[in-house]
């Protein structure tokens, strides 16, 4: 069965009862089950919720696993897969990671002694040089946020196994339909379910997939104790978003492709980050291991200074100036002073995040109406600069004219 008949009929089935074609909403915090409550399949929504459960399914077979867990945020998941690490344990993370990824490894575990360090994942020797004895785990966004770096899974995989320790991979902005990291070996797919899966920004969720049954065990184990839980109604919109992702996210990707397109050739643009663009420096992986989706966050320099950076993210109309991606609307950002606002500056300086880096979340408004409102930002942000001058992109044709 292909993703997307997945996404709509693998835990949705309909209500056995009255035979409505969405499962209901199960809102009750508590059950009150007939015959043995220890034998009871729902007791208590903390440790299983039919709506939650249903979700779970549909996640756990778009990544083909064997079970997923869904999570109040992506932060909750990124947390219970870390709680799976002890006291002296060490992480290998890489350096284009989510500003929230970075403060949960340097600000919280370091407090009970587990060690993070960051290395360039794209550079397999510094990673194989970074792993000690004590490395548990390897964390990996594919691609990296906000510069899209990637880097080769199967690889990493190989190399985390060499050493026993775990490939955690954050899917986040890849989508299973891109990428299918558990296919590629890794051990533990972490989504948050806030962007693309749930599509439409009125969310937060996280998911963790598997495919290791007495890895499942442990984690629920960890989620049942700690609690971080998504909540029914999120679940049931996330459900509800998860059944256009891959129409949703194979035209963010056009769009996303397009626009990159269009930065590269804008004279006032330094430098794109897209792996769809052969300018990547990861361009060929990409073609393989994103299966030519490229993802629908594009981020780039321009060649003025951080505060133009900053007049630009405040001048377009649609793109809309808020952290986050992965929805219908197209979101724009400074990732400094936003999503990566948690770095200590010197490490996201040294992650090569610079102040005046832009990024962009395309969401699924007409292209032409999006570059025209990327133009629109260009001439109010540089009119007064001599490298900006007035240029039209021709959209079927696909130049400057
Ligand atoms: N992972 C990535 C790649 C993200 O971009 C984010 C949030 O922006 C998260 C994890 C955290 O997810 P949440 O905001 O749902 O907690």
């Amino acid at each position: 069965m292909h993703l997307s008949t997945r996404s709509i009929h693998i835990g949705n089935e309909k209500d056995p009862l009255t035979g409505a074609v969405i499962p209901p909403l199960y809102l009750s915090s508590t059950f009150a089950p007939p015959g043995e409550f220890s034998e009871a399949l729902y007791d208590y929504s903390r440790s299983g919720n039919p709506t939650r459960g249903g979700l779970e399914t549909t996640i756990a077979a778009l990544e083909e696993g064997v079970g997923a867990l869904a999570y109040g945020s992506g932060m909750a998941a990124i947390h219970g897969a870390l709680m799976l690490l002890k006291s002296g344990d060490h992480v290998v993370a890489g350096t284009d990671i989510y500003g929230g990824t970075y403060r949960i490894l340097h600000k919280i575990l370091n407090r009970v002694g587990i060690e993070t360090t960051l290395v360039p994942l794209d550079d397999l020797e510094q990673v194989a040089a970074a792993i000690r004895p004590t490395t548990r785990m390897i964390w990996a966004e594919n691609p990296g946020n906000p510069l899209l770096s990637l880097v080769d899974l199967a690889t990493l995989a190989d190399i985390a196994h060499q050493h026993g320790a775990l490939l955690a991979v954050d899917n986040t902005f890849a989508t299973p339909v891109a990428t299918q990291p558990l296919k590629l070996g890794a051990d533990i797919v972490m989504h948050s379910a806030t962007k693309y899966l749930g599509g439409h920004s009125d969310l937060l969720g996280g998911a963790l997939v598997v495919r290791d049954k007495a890895l499942l065990k442990e984690l629920y184990f960890i989620q049942n104790a700690t609690g971080g839980v998504m909540a029914p109604l999120d679940c049931y919109l996330c459900a509800r978003g998860i059944k256009t992702l891959e129409v949703r996210f194979r035209e963010q990707c056009k769009s996303a492709l397009w626009i990159a397109q269009f930065l590269e050739n804008h004279p006032s643009v330094k430098k794109v980050y897209y792996p769809g663009l052969p300018s990547h420096p990861q361009h060929e992986l990409a073609q393989k291991q994103l299966r030519g989706l490229y993802g629908g966050v594009v981020s780039f320099e321009l060649k003025s200074d951080f505060q133009a950076a900053k007049r630009f993210v405040s001048s377009t109309q649609l793109f809309q100036r808020a952290v986050s991606m992965g929805a219908v609307e197209s979101l724009i950002e400074q990732p400094a002073s936003m999503s990566h606002a948690s770095y200590d500056k010197a490490d996201r300086l040294k992650a090569g995040i610079d102040d005046g880096l832009i990024r962009l979340s395309i969401g699924l408004e007409h292209v032409q109406d999006l570059i025209e409102d990327l133009q629109g930002a260009f001439q109010l942000t540089l009119e007064q600069d001599e490298c900006a001058p007035s240029v039209n992109w021709n959209l079927e044709a696909g130049y400057f004219s």
